[in-house]
This record gives structure tokens, C-alpha cells and sequence, in this order.
């Protein structure tokens, strides 16, 4: 559904192409066996090649690699068997090379496409245009000290991969699904942890506008977003700047912006620089990247069920509807948690219980699913209790409610407080003979046509049975008294 802007000569549509950077899980750098875990103390992680010391060489990483590749077929992408690591020149303070090995004319990998999932269930793809590994830069701390800049470089060297979407997205909207389904994408397959908060994921958006299919307008590049939320709102933002300039007869420049998020807007940072600006050039230091497509082809092998494929599985086999497969879906423990407690029951009431109950009182207490006080071993053992009329749906809210509290299993806490359900049809009966006996008015009224009132009789054989009478039992005994 793409996003429409209304301007004073009509309507415009918004076009938007991301970059982002995706930060490799792996424990040590691109080029060299520094450690590449997030939260040390500052240069505490930097080897002499991420110092870039006179004479020293990089060491390609392997495993930064092979979870390359592994991302490359989540994306559906094709895999480069050779790939060429170049060297893209800028002077930075938190770049000491005054490079950046990345590359360029031949990334490792090429064209592929995801899907997004819009709201209504709506589908739509979108392509990749490549990935391509690259060094990530240094990190340069100004609000240290009034009048220096530090410069931390444990960040330095750390392995990138940048995803490069085709400009197929369509409004604020259809951006942010995007990059919660990469983010997804990447979490399944274990290639990038996507925490933006951290900086493991960063997204450049590259906005235009264009009346609805003409040609492509001239884009601006908002620069490291970093977060979901913020990508929408820059969006929103850059948008409307550019409609109104090119309505008060202005032209776009092509240039790298920055979003403010204090201020709400989009700030120009630089005029765009081109490719040739960089002067890249294959590094003379590194051979060019061969891989053997028996590797590619055993990495395949290895990769898990994605989030589309277990979505539609879901349907199928739990049939399910697409909203809730799709939540259950949307991180691989839940999906798990989900299955467990499916296995062998009603996969149904096992979404329910999953969805309504659980996932909703632990969001409601700011909490995941893996600081869960219940089991899902204990959330099944809790729908037997129902399936087996042990105890009633009613009873067993307040059971759950038990357990979340206590983290006892369901069969302990019907046990400990009697709350097993009545059965017993004579005992039952006695109870709804009472209640008939106690309510003359009711008992004419309804006779007389008030239909409203059975819900009356139901609750009152209820309260007097502490809600543990089974309740079709009391529904058939009350029918066929008050008829
Ligand atoms: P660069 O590396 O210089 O930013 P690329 O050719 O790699 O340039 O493109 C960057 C991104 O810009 C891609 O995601 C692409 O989809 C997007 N893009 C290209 N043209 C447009 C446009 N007219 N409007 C919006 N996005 C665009
Ligand atoms: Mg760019």
C-alpha cells in the first residue's frame, strides 16, 4: 500500500532504496583475531592491523565469510564464486588506514529479494540488489571532554555486511516492514544479533518523490538511522521537505543527510560524493575471495526454517491464520515455545494460550518470552487439565494466573486448592434444584419469555459452586428444568 503525499499541484509518491549495515556475529574481526564483542572497555580490542601500524597485513576471517554466505541464500540471493575486496580512500580520524577495505565492482553476493508482510496479510517483494563484507569504522566520541575528541577503535575492523535494497519500497510504512523482516531474517539465520540500540544494525535510507509513475526523482541519503521508529519518521519528514521544494519550484541536490531526532527533521551533512571520489581499487594486499560451491552448497545444507517458510507451515499444518503465524513467527523462540506446547494438543487453543494469555501478561510486565515464569511444558500441562474436563477455560485463567505468579505446574495448584471441576451430575443438580427454588420471580419470568435471564441461573449454580461445576453440565440441567 504505497504512501501517497498530497501536495498543492496533486499527489506524490515516495520512493525509498535502504542500505543497511548489518554488523557480523562472530567473535573476532574481518581482518584480524582482535575481539569483536560489543561493550569493552575503549581500545581495549584493537589489534595492530585495526591500528593500521606500518607493514602489517589482513587475515581474512573465514567464519565472517561463511555467515556471509549464509545470509546471502536467506535473502535469496545469488553467490558470487569470486569476489573482489577493494580499497575505498577517506580521510577520518576514526579510520586509520585512511581506507576502508570493502567491496565494490564484485561483492560476494548479488541479486535476491524477501518478502514484507503489510498490514491486512498483504504480501510484497522486494529486491536485493547486493551484499557486499566490509570493515566497519572506528568510533569517534565527542561529548568526552570540552574542548578534545576521543576516538575508540574496537569498532574498527569489525566485519559489515552491507544489504543494498532496489528502491521498490513505497512510504514510511513499507520501509519499516522491511527492516523488520531483514532484522528477522538475520536473528534466524544467527548472522547479526540486529540490535540497533547497539548499533549492530544501521540503516541509510535513500528517500525521493516522484508523481505517481513518472520517473524516479532525485534522492536524498539520510544517513545511520537507528532505529525502526526513526527510519519512519525521517521518512515522513524528508518526504514533505522535498514535495514542498520542488512546489515552490526548487530542484533537489543529490546529498547525504543526517536525521535529528531531537529536532524532528533531516539536516544536509554533504553534498553526495560519487564512486569516483573514493578512488577505489582492489587491495594489493588480499587475494581475490574464491569460494568452492561444495562449501557453498554444505552452508545450505545447514541453514534453519526462515521466518516465511515457518509462517506458511504454520498455516498448513496448525491452520492457523496469517496474523497470528505471524506473530508466533516473528522470533524464533516463540515459534519454538509455540510448538512445544502444540505438540500432541490442539494446536488451536495452543496458539490461544500462547498469544491471548501468556505473551500478553509478560508484555504487559516488559518481559520475554525467555523470562517466562511458565514452561511450555507447563502451559500444556495446563491445557490437558482443560481438554480432560479437570477444569473449566474459567477456572483456568485464574490457574494460569497461579502459575505465572508461583511458576508451579497447573495439576499442583488445582490439587492445593481444590479446584477441580465438578462433574458429578447429582451433585450438580442439587445445587441448580436450589437456585430454581430460591428465585420464584426469575423462574416465571423467564418462563414467561424473558430468555435474557438463563444467564442469571447459569451465574447463580456458578458462584454457589465456586465456578467449578462443568458448565455444559449446568447449561443441559437448568434447560430442561426451566423449560
Ligand atoms: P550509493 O552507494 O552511492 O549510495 P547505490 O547505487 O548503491 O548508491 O544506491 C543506494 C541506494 O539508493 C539503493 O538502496 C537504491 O535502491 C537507492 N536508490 C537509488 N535511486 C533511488 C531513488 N531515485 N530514490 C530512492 N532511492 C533510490
Ligand atoms: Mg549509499
Amino acid at each position: 500500500m504505497a504512501q501517497i503525499i498530497k501536495g498543492r499541484t496533486g499527489e506524490w509518491e515516495i520512493v525509498i532504496g535502504m542500505e543497511v549495515h548489518a554488523q557480523v556475529t562472530a567473535n573476532t574481526k574481518l581482518f584480524s583475531g582482535a575481539s569483536a564483542v560489543f561493550g569493552a572497555e575503549p581500545n581495549s580490542q584493537v589489534s595492530m592491523v585495526d591500528a593500521a601500524m606500518p607493514g602489517m597485513l589482513p587475515t581474512l576471517n573465514a567464519y565472517c565469510v561463511e555467515q556471509a554466505v549464509r545470509t546471502g541464500l536467506g535473502l535469496n540471493a545469488e553467490i558470487h564464486a569470486t569476489s573482489v575486496f577493494e580499497r575505498k580512500n577517506y580521510f577520518y580520524p576514526d579510520l586509520p588506514q585512511g581506507y576502508q577495505i570493502s567491496q565494490y565492482l564484485h561483492p560476494i553476493v548479488g541479486k535476491g529479494k524477501i518478502e514484507i508482510d503489510l498490514p491486512q496479510g498483504d504480501v510484497k517483494e522486494i529486491g536485493i540488489t547486493r551484499l557486499h563484507l566490509e570493515q566497519d569504522a572506528g568510533k569517534s566520541l565527542h561529548d568526552q571532554h570540552p574542548t578534545k575528541s576521543f576516538v575508540d577503535l574496537n569498532r574498527s575492523g569489525c566485519a559489515l555486511m552491507e544489504i543494498v535494497s532496489e528502491p521498490d519500497l513505497r512510504g514510511a510504512e513499507e520501509a519499516a516492514a522491511y527492516l523488520s523482516k531483514l532484522r528477522m531474517i538475520l536473528r534466524y539465520l544467527g548472522t547479526c544479533d540486529g540490535n540497533m540500540e547497539e548499533g549492530s544494525m544501521r540503516a541509510d535510507v535513500n528517500v525521493s518523490v516522484r508523481k505517481p509513475g513518472g520517473a524516479l526523482g532525485t534522492r536524498c541519503e539520510i544517513k545511520n538511522v537507528n532505529s525502526v521508529k526513526a527510519v519512519q519518521m525521517a521518512i515522513d519528514y524528508e518526504s514533505r521537505r522535498q514535495v514542498d521544494i520542488i512546489e515552490d519550484g526548487g530542484t533537489i541536490h543529490q546529498e547525504t543527510r543526517l536525521w535529528d531526532p531531537t529536532k524532528g527533521e533531516t539536516r544536509s551533512m554533504r553534498s553526495k560524493e560519487d564512486a569516483h571520489d573514493y578512488r577505489y581499487f582492489p587491495d594489493p594486499d588480499l587475494l581475490p575471495l574464491v569460494l568452492d560451491n561444495a562449501w557453498i552448497a554444505s552452508i545450505k545444507q545447514t541453514l534453519p526454517e526462515l521466518p516465511d517458510q515457518k509462517k506458511h507451515r504454520f498455516m498448513q499444518d496448525y491452520g492457523l491464520g496469517a496474523y497470528d503465524s505471524g506473530v508466533l513467527i516473528a522470533e524464533r523462540i516463540r515459534a519454538d515455545f509455540f510448538e512445544s506446547v502444540a505438540k500432541g494438543r490442539d494446536a488451536k487453543m495452543a496458539a490461544n494460550w500462547v498469544l491471548n494469555e501468556l505473551l500478553g501478561v509478560l508484555n504487559k510486565d516488559g518481559k520475554n518470552l525467555d523470562q517466562s515464569p511458565i514452561t511450555a511444558a507447563q502451559l500444556g500441562g495446563l491445557i490437558d487439565l482443560i481438554v480432560d474436563n479437570t477444569i473449566s477455560g474459567k477456572i483456568a485463567k485464574d490457574v494460569f494466573a497461579d502459575m505465572y505468579a508461583t511458576s508451579k505446574d497447573a495439576a499442583k495448584i488445582v490439587d492445593e486448592k481444590g479446584l477441580k471441576q465438578v462433574t458429578d451430575i447429582g451433585a450438580i443438580e442439587k445445587t441448580v434444584d436450589q437456585v430454581i427454588a430460591a428465585n420464584p420471580d426469575n423462574v416465571a419470568a423467564y418462563r414467561g419469555g424473558k430468555d435474557k435471564l438463563f444467564g442469571f441461573f447459569v451465574g447463580q449454580v456458578m458462584k454457589e459452586t465456586g465456578g467449578k461445576a462443568n458448565p455444559e453440565i449446568v447449561n443441559q440441567l437448568l434447560k430442561d428444568k426451566l423449560k
